[in-house]
């Protein structure tokens, strides 16, 4: 048993079970055990790999329509470049970089901004971008104020989600306790939890035994998000693996070595996420801003050019290198591989024109 079970356990033993999103605080973001505090979680030797990581096509792109965006935002001086949960800082190289030779005005109007909890991870960021002289902040609320560009890229999925289960009693709270085989497991509570009142009508009437899942966490995200880009306040991209129709299902997972284990397994040592629910997410952003998509990513990719994009960097390539370049295009766009299973879903000023990527 590692040293933040143990800390579970005794938190659990003094003071009773606790919800699944306090389990995923803990196992995620405790300041001295938390899973991203800790280490590097990225690429092929650590727990999983990310589109930017995957290829340079994918940071380029979304430079590309950052500067696209900032051109409909009326080119506003300063403007804030703003990622959320940024890994490597490998997305926003890419960006910048396109963004350096296709849209100079923009480069030098930009300031860059990171939200960012792990000291690891800060350390590759400065690292990756140091150049374009970062600000690092914990949260949302020490950002700037003043027009802004965000982009997220798998970061919603690591926010805290609570699950409920339909009992004979009701939609009641899943939690974490210690079993009579002394092992955490989960229960679920006696009464029914207040948050069910947030679950979507398509999940309320699921049948006895149904898990549902709420997001809090990423919903307070979305609201600060969708409050900054009423008026010409900004542009947002959300892009990060989910379902489009909110649904019932037990979506955490965890995952370690490029492998799933049980989620309640090793805590602080593996990944863990769950889907994103776009429809929730969509719903609280529409009182403040347009909502466009959400669209499968390999629609979205293709709609941005990321075949010719492809093209270009094969031209003059050795076989070699033209069949990475080509086996990275598939994994981002197949429907069996990210195209289908991840969803982008931008916020914008209400009204005006559909944004790139997210036509009819
Ligand atoms: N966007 C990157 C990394 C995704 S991993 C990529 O596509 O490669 C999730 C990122 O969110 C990591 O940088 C992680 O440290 C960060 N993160 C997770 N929870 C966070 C929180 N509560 N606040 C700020 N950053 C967080």
């Amino acid at each position: 048993m590692n040293s933040l079970e143990r800390m579970i356990r005794a938190e659990i033993a003094a003071h009773g079970p606790i919800d699944v999103a306090a389990f995923m605080a803990r196992a995620l973001g405790d300041p001295e055990h938390g899973y991203y505090r800790t280490r590097d979680p990225l690429g092929a030797r650590g727990d999983f790999i990310t589109a930017p990581e995957i290829s340079q096509m994918f940071g380029e792109l979304i430079g590309l329509w950052c500067a696209e965006m900032w051109r409909r935002l009326g080119a506003p001086r300063p403007i804030h470049l703003i990622e959320l949960g940024p890994g490597r800082g490998t997305l926003l190289r890419d960006a910048l970089r396109a963004i350096a030779q296709a849209a100079p005005g923009f480069r030098a109007a930009l300031d860059v901004h990171l939200i960012e909890t792990s000291p690891v991870l800060r350390t590759a960021q400065a690292a990756c971008l140091g150049d374009a002289a970062p600000t690092w902040h914990d949260g949302l609320a020490s950002l700037p104020d003043g027009p802004a560009l965000i982009i997220a890229n798998e970061f919603l999925d690591a926010l805290p989600i609570h699950q409920l289960v339909r009992t004979a009693a009701g939609w009641c709270e899943r939690r974490v306790m210690v079993d009579a085989t002394d092992r955490l497991a989960f229960a679920a509570a006696a009464a029914p939890s207040p948050l069910a009142a947030a679950l979507a009508p398509e999940v309320v009437g699921a049948p006895l035994g149904s898990i549902a899942e709420l997001a809090p966490a990423a919903r307070d995200v979305v609201a600060t998000v969708a409050r900054r880009c009423t008026g010409a306040g900004g542009t947002a991209l959300l892009i990060d693996y989910g379902h489009v129709v909110s649904a019932p299902g037990d979506t955490l997972q965890a995952v370690r070595g490029h492998r799933t284990q049980a989620v309640l397994d090793a805590p602080g040592e593996a990944d863990l996420t769950a889907h994103v629910d776009f429809a929730a997410l969509a719903r609280v952003a529409a009182p403040h801003a347009a909502v466009h998509g959400p669209v499968t990513q390999g629609v979205f990719l293709r709609r941005l050019g990321i075949e010719a994009r492809a093209e270009a960097l094969l031209r003059g390539k050795p076989a070699g290198v033209a069949a990475g370049i080509r086996a990275a295009l598939a994994r981002l766009v197949e429907p069996g591989q990210m195209g289908q299973l991840f969803k982008v879903m931008a916020l914008g000023a209400p009204g005006g024109r559909p944004l790139p990527g997210f036509e009819p």
